[in-house]
């Protein structure tokens, strides 16, 4: 507890010291409110620091998400073109195959003129039809690999329009984002100078408890009571330390969370 309790007998003490024990009450109590100042300043001071780096964070995950995306964008084109480099494959393929059946056909054709048996007609009729049917079958793999093709290819076009927007955009807003960190990192470097010049006129055990608080996950050294409530950890203080912030500007310590609380004077 860092309240100075003045609890000798003042009564008895000689004038002198009496005096004295007064001026130094008054000189602490000046302190506590130097303190108590400094301590708000500084408050502000690392809020807008955490302020700062939360905008900070919300601009590199904003970077983040375009590169993800821009990546995401660059993949479904590799792999639609792969699609399609795969499907030309297969059309070469059926093609080839269709001019082998084509070729077999008309070779069937040419040697029905010079058959001489019923038998040697018959074979030949049906090796003619098992080829054409074959012919028929790659005839009709073909029409559906290039309705395929097409749907692809136009899909494809889409995507590259697509991605050469979203490139654009990305670039753009990268650039804008990148920019918006450098601002806030100078800002961030103007507070955090004008908060290490301010925090050594803290008074030593005050100050390493304030900077122990404020590095803490919740980042606040010092809060407001309103009311009767810290704003920090929203309990209700004792009303005997709210009077005492409230007459005599005191520094005091929430009991529940260990901030140091102020209250605005009515
Ligand atoms: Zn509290």
């Amino acid at each position: 507890m860092l309240r100075v309790i003045l609890y000798r007998n003042y009564n008895f003490l000689p004038l002198f010291e009496r005096n004295r024990e007064e001026s130094n009450f008054d000189n602490n109590i000046k302190k506590m409110k130097n303190d108590i100042i400094i301590m708000i300043d500084l408050q502000k001071y690392w809020d807008n620091i955490l302020g700062t780096r939360n905008e900070i964070d919300r601009c590199n995950k904003s970077i983040l998400f375009w590169e993800k995306s821009i990546d995401d964008k660059k993949n479904d084109v590799l792999s639609l073109q792969q699609e399609i480099k795969d499907a030309k494959k297969k059309i070469d393929q059926r093609e080839l195959g269709l001019a082998e059946k084509d070729g077999r056909a008309k070779d069937l054709e040419k040697r029905r003129f010079i058959l001489k048996t019923e038998r040697e007609l018959g074979a030949l009729t049906h090796e003619l039809e098992r080829v054409n049917l074959e012919k028929s079958n790659l005839e009709d793999e073909l029409i559906e690999l290039f309705d395929v093709l097409e749907v692809k290819e136009s899909e494809l076009s889409r995507i590259k329009l697509e991605f050469d927007d979203e490139k654009k955009q990305a670039a753009d807003d990268v650039f804008m984002l990148k920019n918006r960190i450098k601002d806030y990192d100078e800002l961030i470097t103007e507070k955090q100078d004008k908060f290490d010049g301010l925090v050594n006129e803290l008074q030593g055990g005050t100050r390493l408890r304030f900077l122990k608080l404020i590095k803490s996950d919740s980042g606040k050294g010092i809060v407001e009571v309103v009311g009767e409530t810290c704003e920090g950890c929203h309990c209700i203080i004792p009303m005997h330390l709210v009077h005492e912030l409230v007459d005599r500007e005191n520094i005091t310590i929430c009991t529940n969370c260990g901030r140091f609380i102020w209250k605005k004077s009515s």
